[in-house]
């Protein structure tokens, strides 16, 4: 029995779509967001930016903050990184989400950032759960890569309880014997976040894999789980990234392949098992308001 209030499921249909601009996570829409590991150049992230979008993608993502586990590895642009990232997401249409990796630091992320992404070595950092639960944006929370999935919830809870409803959960892999992986993808956390919470939950087969040729089968795997959405790196150049995750990177192709295929799956799996017809696009919704239609609540 969990001790978290605001982030479990009260009734079995009851489901949160949270938005972030137009786009609605937990809806009738996969919603997928692509990018670099790491911002690197205001021309590879307009390339990407155009290249995941003409994909179909919906958000571009890309990290000014890297928590890099070796101090002397690139550790990313800063605020330089979140210029860039935002101009290439205007430039594409699309909203950006970047890591968030201090508390002091969430009102200037969030002054360049549709989307606030906490990663999985802060899932249990308690003061950035807080001030992020303080700011106004809504947030990508990663799985602690140790975490269970109480232990998630309860990260997602410290955000609710400070403010902030708006709550995507990422399951991105976890620590196993296994190294075969980066880490193991924990695909059965998608139906059992599912069953425990009514917060949309998204799945990160880059990370969960560390490996190019396992991303593409393991985002459709997440989709057939149920996930909401996935978050892919994606990458003009891969092998010429400046972070090692080149090496679970797609190429702007082999992008635009798993995109076909998600949305084709995606289909299929509504028709194999549909989702609720939902609103997802009320006129004028105020912010944080409740839409009780089909059980649904619209944060946006
Ligand atoms: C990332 O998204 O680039 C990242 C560092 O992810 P994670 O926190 O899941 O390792
Ligand atoms: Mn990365």
């Amino acid at each position: 029995m969990s001790k978290a209030r605001l982030a479990v499921k009260k009734w079995s249909s009851q489901q949160t779509i949270v938005g972030v601009g137009d786009l609605f996570f937990g809806g009738q829409d996969l919603v997928v967001i692509a990018g670099p590991c790491a911002v690197e150049t205001q021309e590879q992230m307009d390339i990407i930016g155009r290249g995941i979008r003409a994909a179909g993608a919906q958000a571009l993502r890309g990290g000014a903050y890297k928590p890099r586990t070796c101090p002397y590895d690139f550790q990313g642009l800063a605020e330089d990184g979140l210029k860039m990232l935002a101009r290439a997401g205007k430039k594409a249409g699309l909203p950006v989400v970047t890591e968030v990796v201090a508390p002091e630091h969430v009102p200037l992320v969030s002054r360049y950032a549709d989307m606030l992404q906490i990663g999985t070595r802060n899932m249990s950092n308690f003061e950035l759960l807080k001030a992020v639960g303080r700011s106004n944006r809504p947030c990508l929370l990663k799985r602690g890569m140790s975490a269970t999935l109480e232990e998630l919830l309860m990260a997602a809870e410290y955000i609710m309880a400070h403010g902030n409803p708006r709550v995507v959960l990422c399951e991105r892999g976890i620590r196993t014997f296994e190294t075969y992986t980066r880490n193991t993808l924990d695909l059965s956390a998608v139906p059992a976040l599912k069953e425990l919470t009514h917060l949309p939950v998204v799945v990160d087969p880059s990370h969960g894999t560390g490996r190019r040729a396992l991303v593409e089968p393991m985002a459709l795997a997440a989709v057939a789980a149920g996930a909401d959405g996935l978050i892919i790196e994606v990458h003009h150049d891969p092998d010429h990234s400046w972070t090692s995750d080149g090496q679970q990177s797609l190429d702007l192709e082999a992008f635009q392949r798993l995109m076909s295929r998600a949305r084709a799956l995606w289909q299929t799996m509504q028709q194999v098992n549909p989702r609720p017809r939902i609103n997802q696009r009320p006129s004028r919704m105020p912010a944080f308001s409740e839409r009780i239609g089909n059980a649904a609540r619209v944060l946006n």
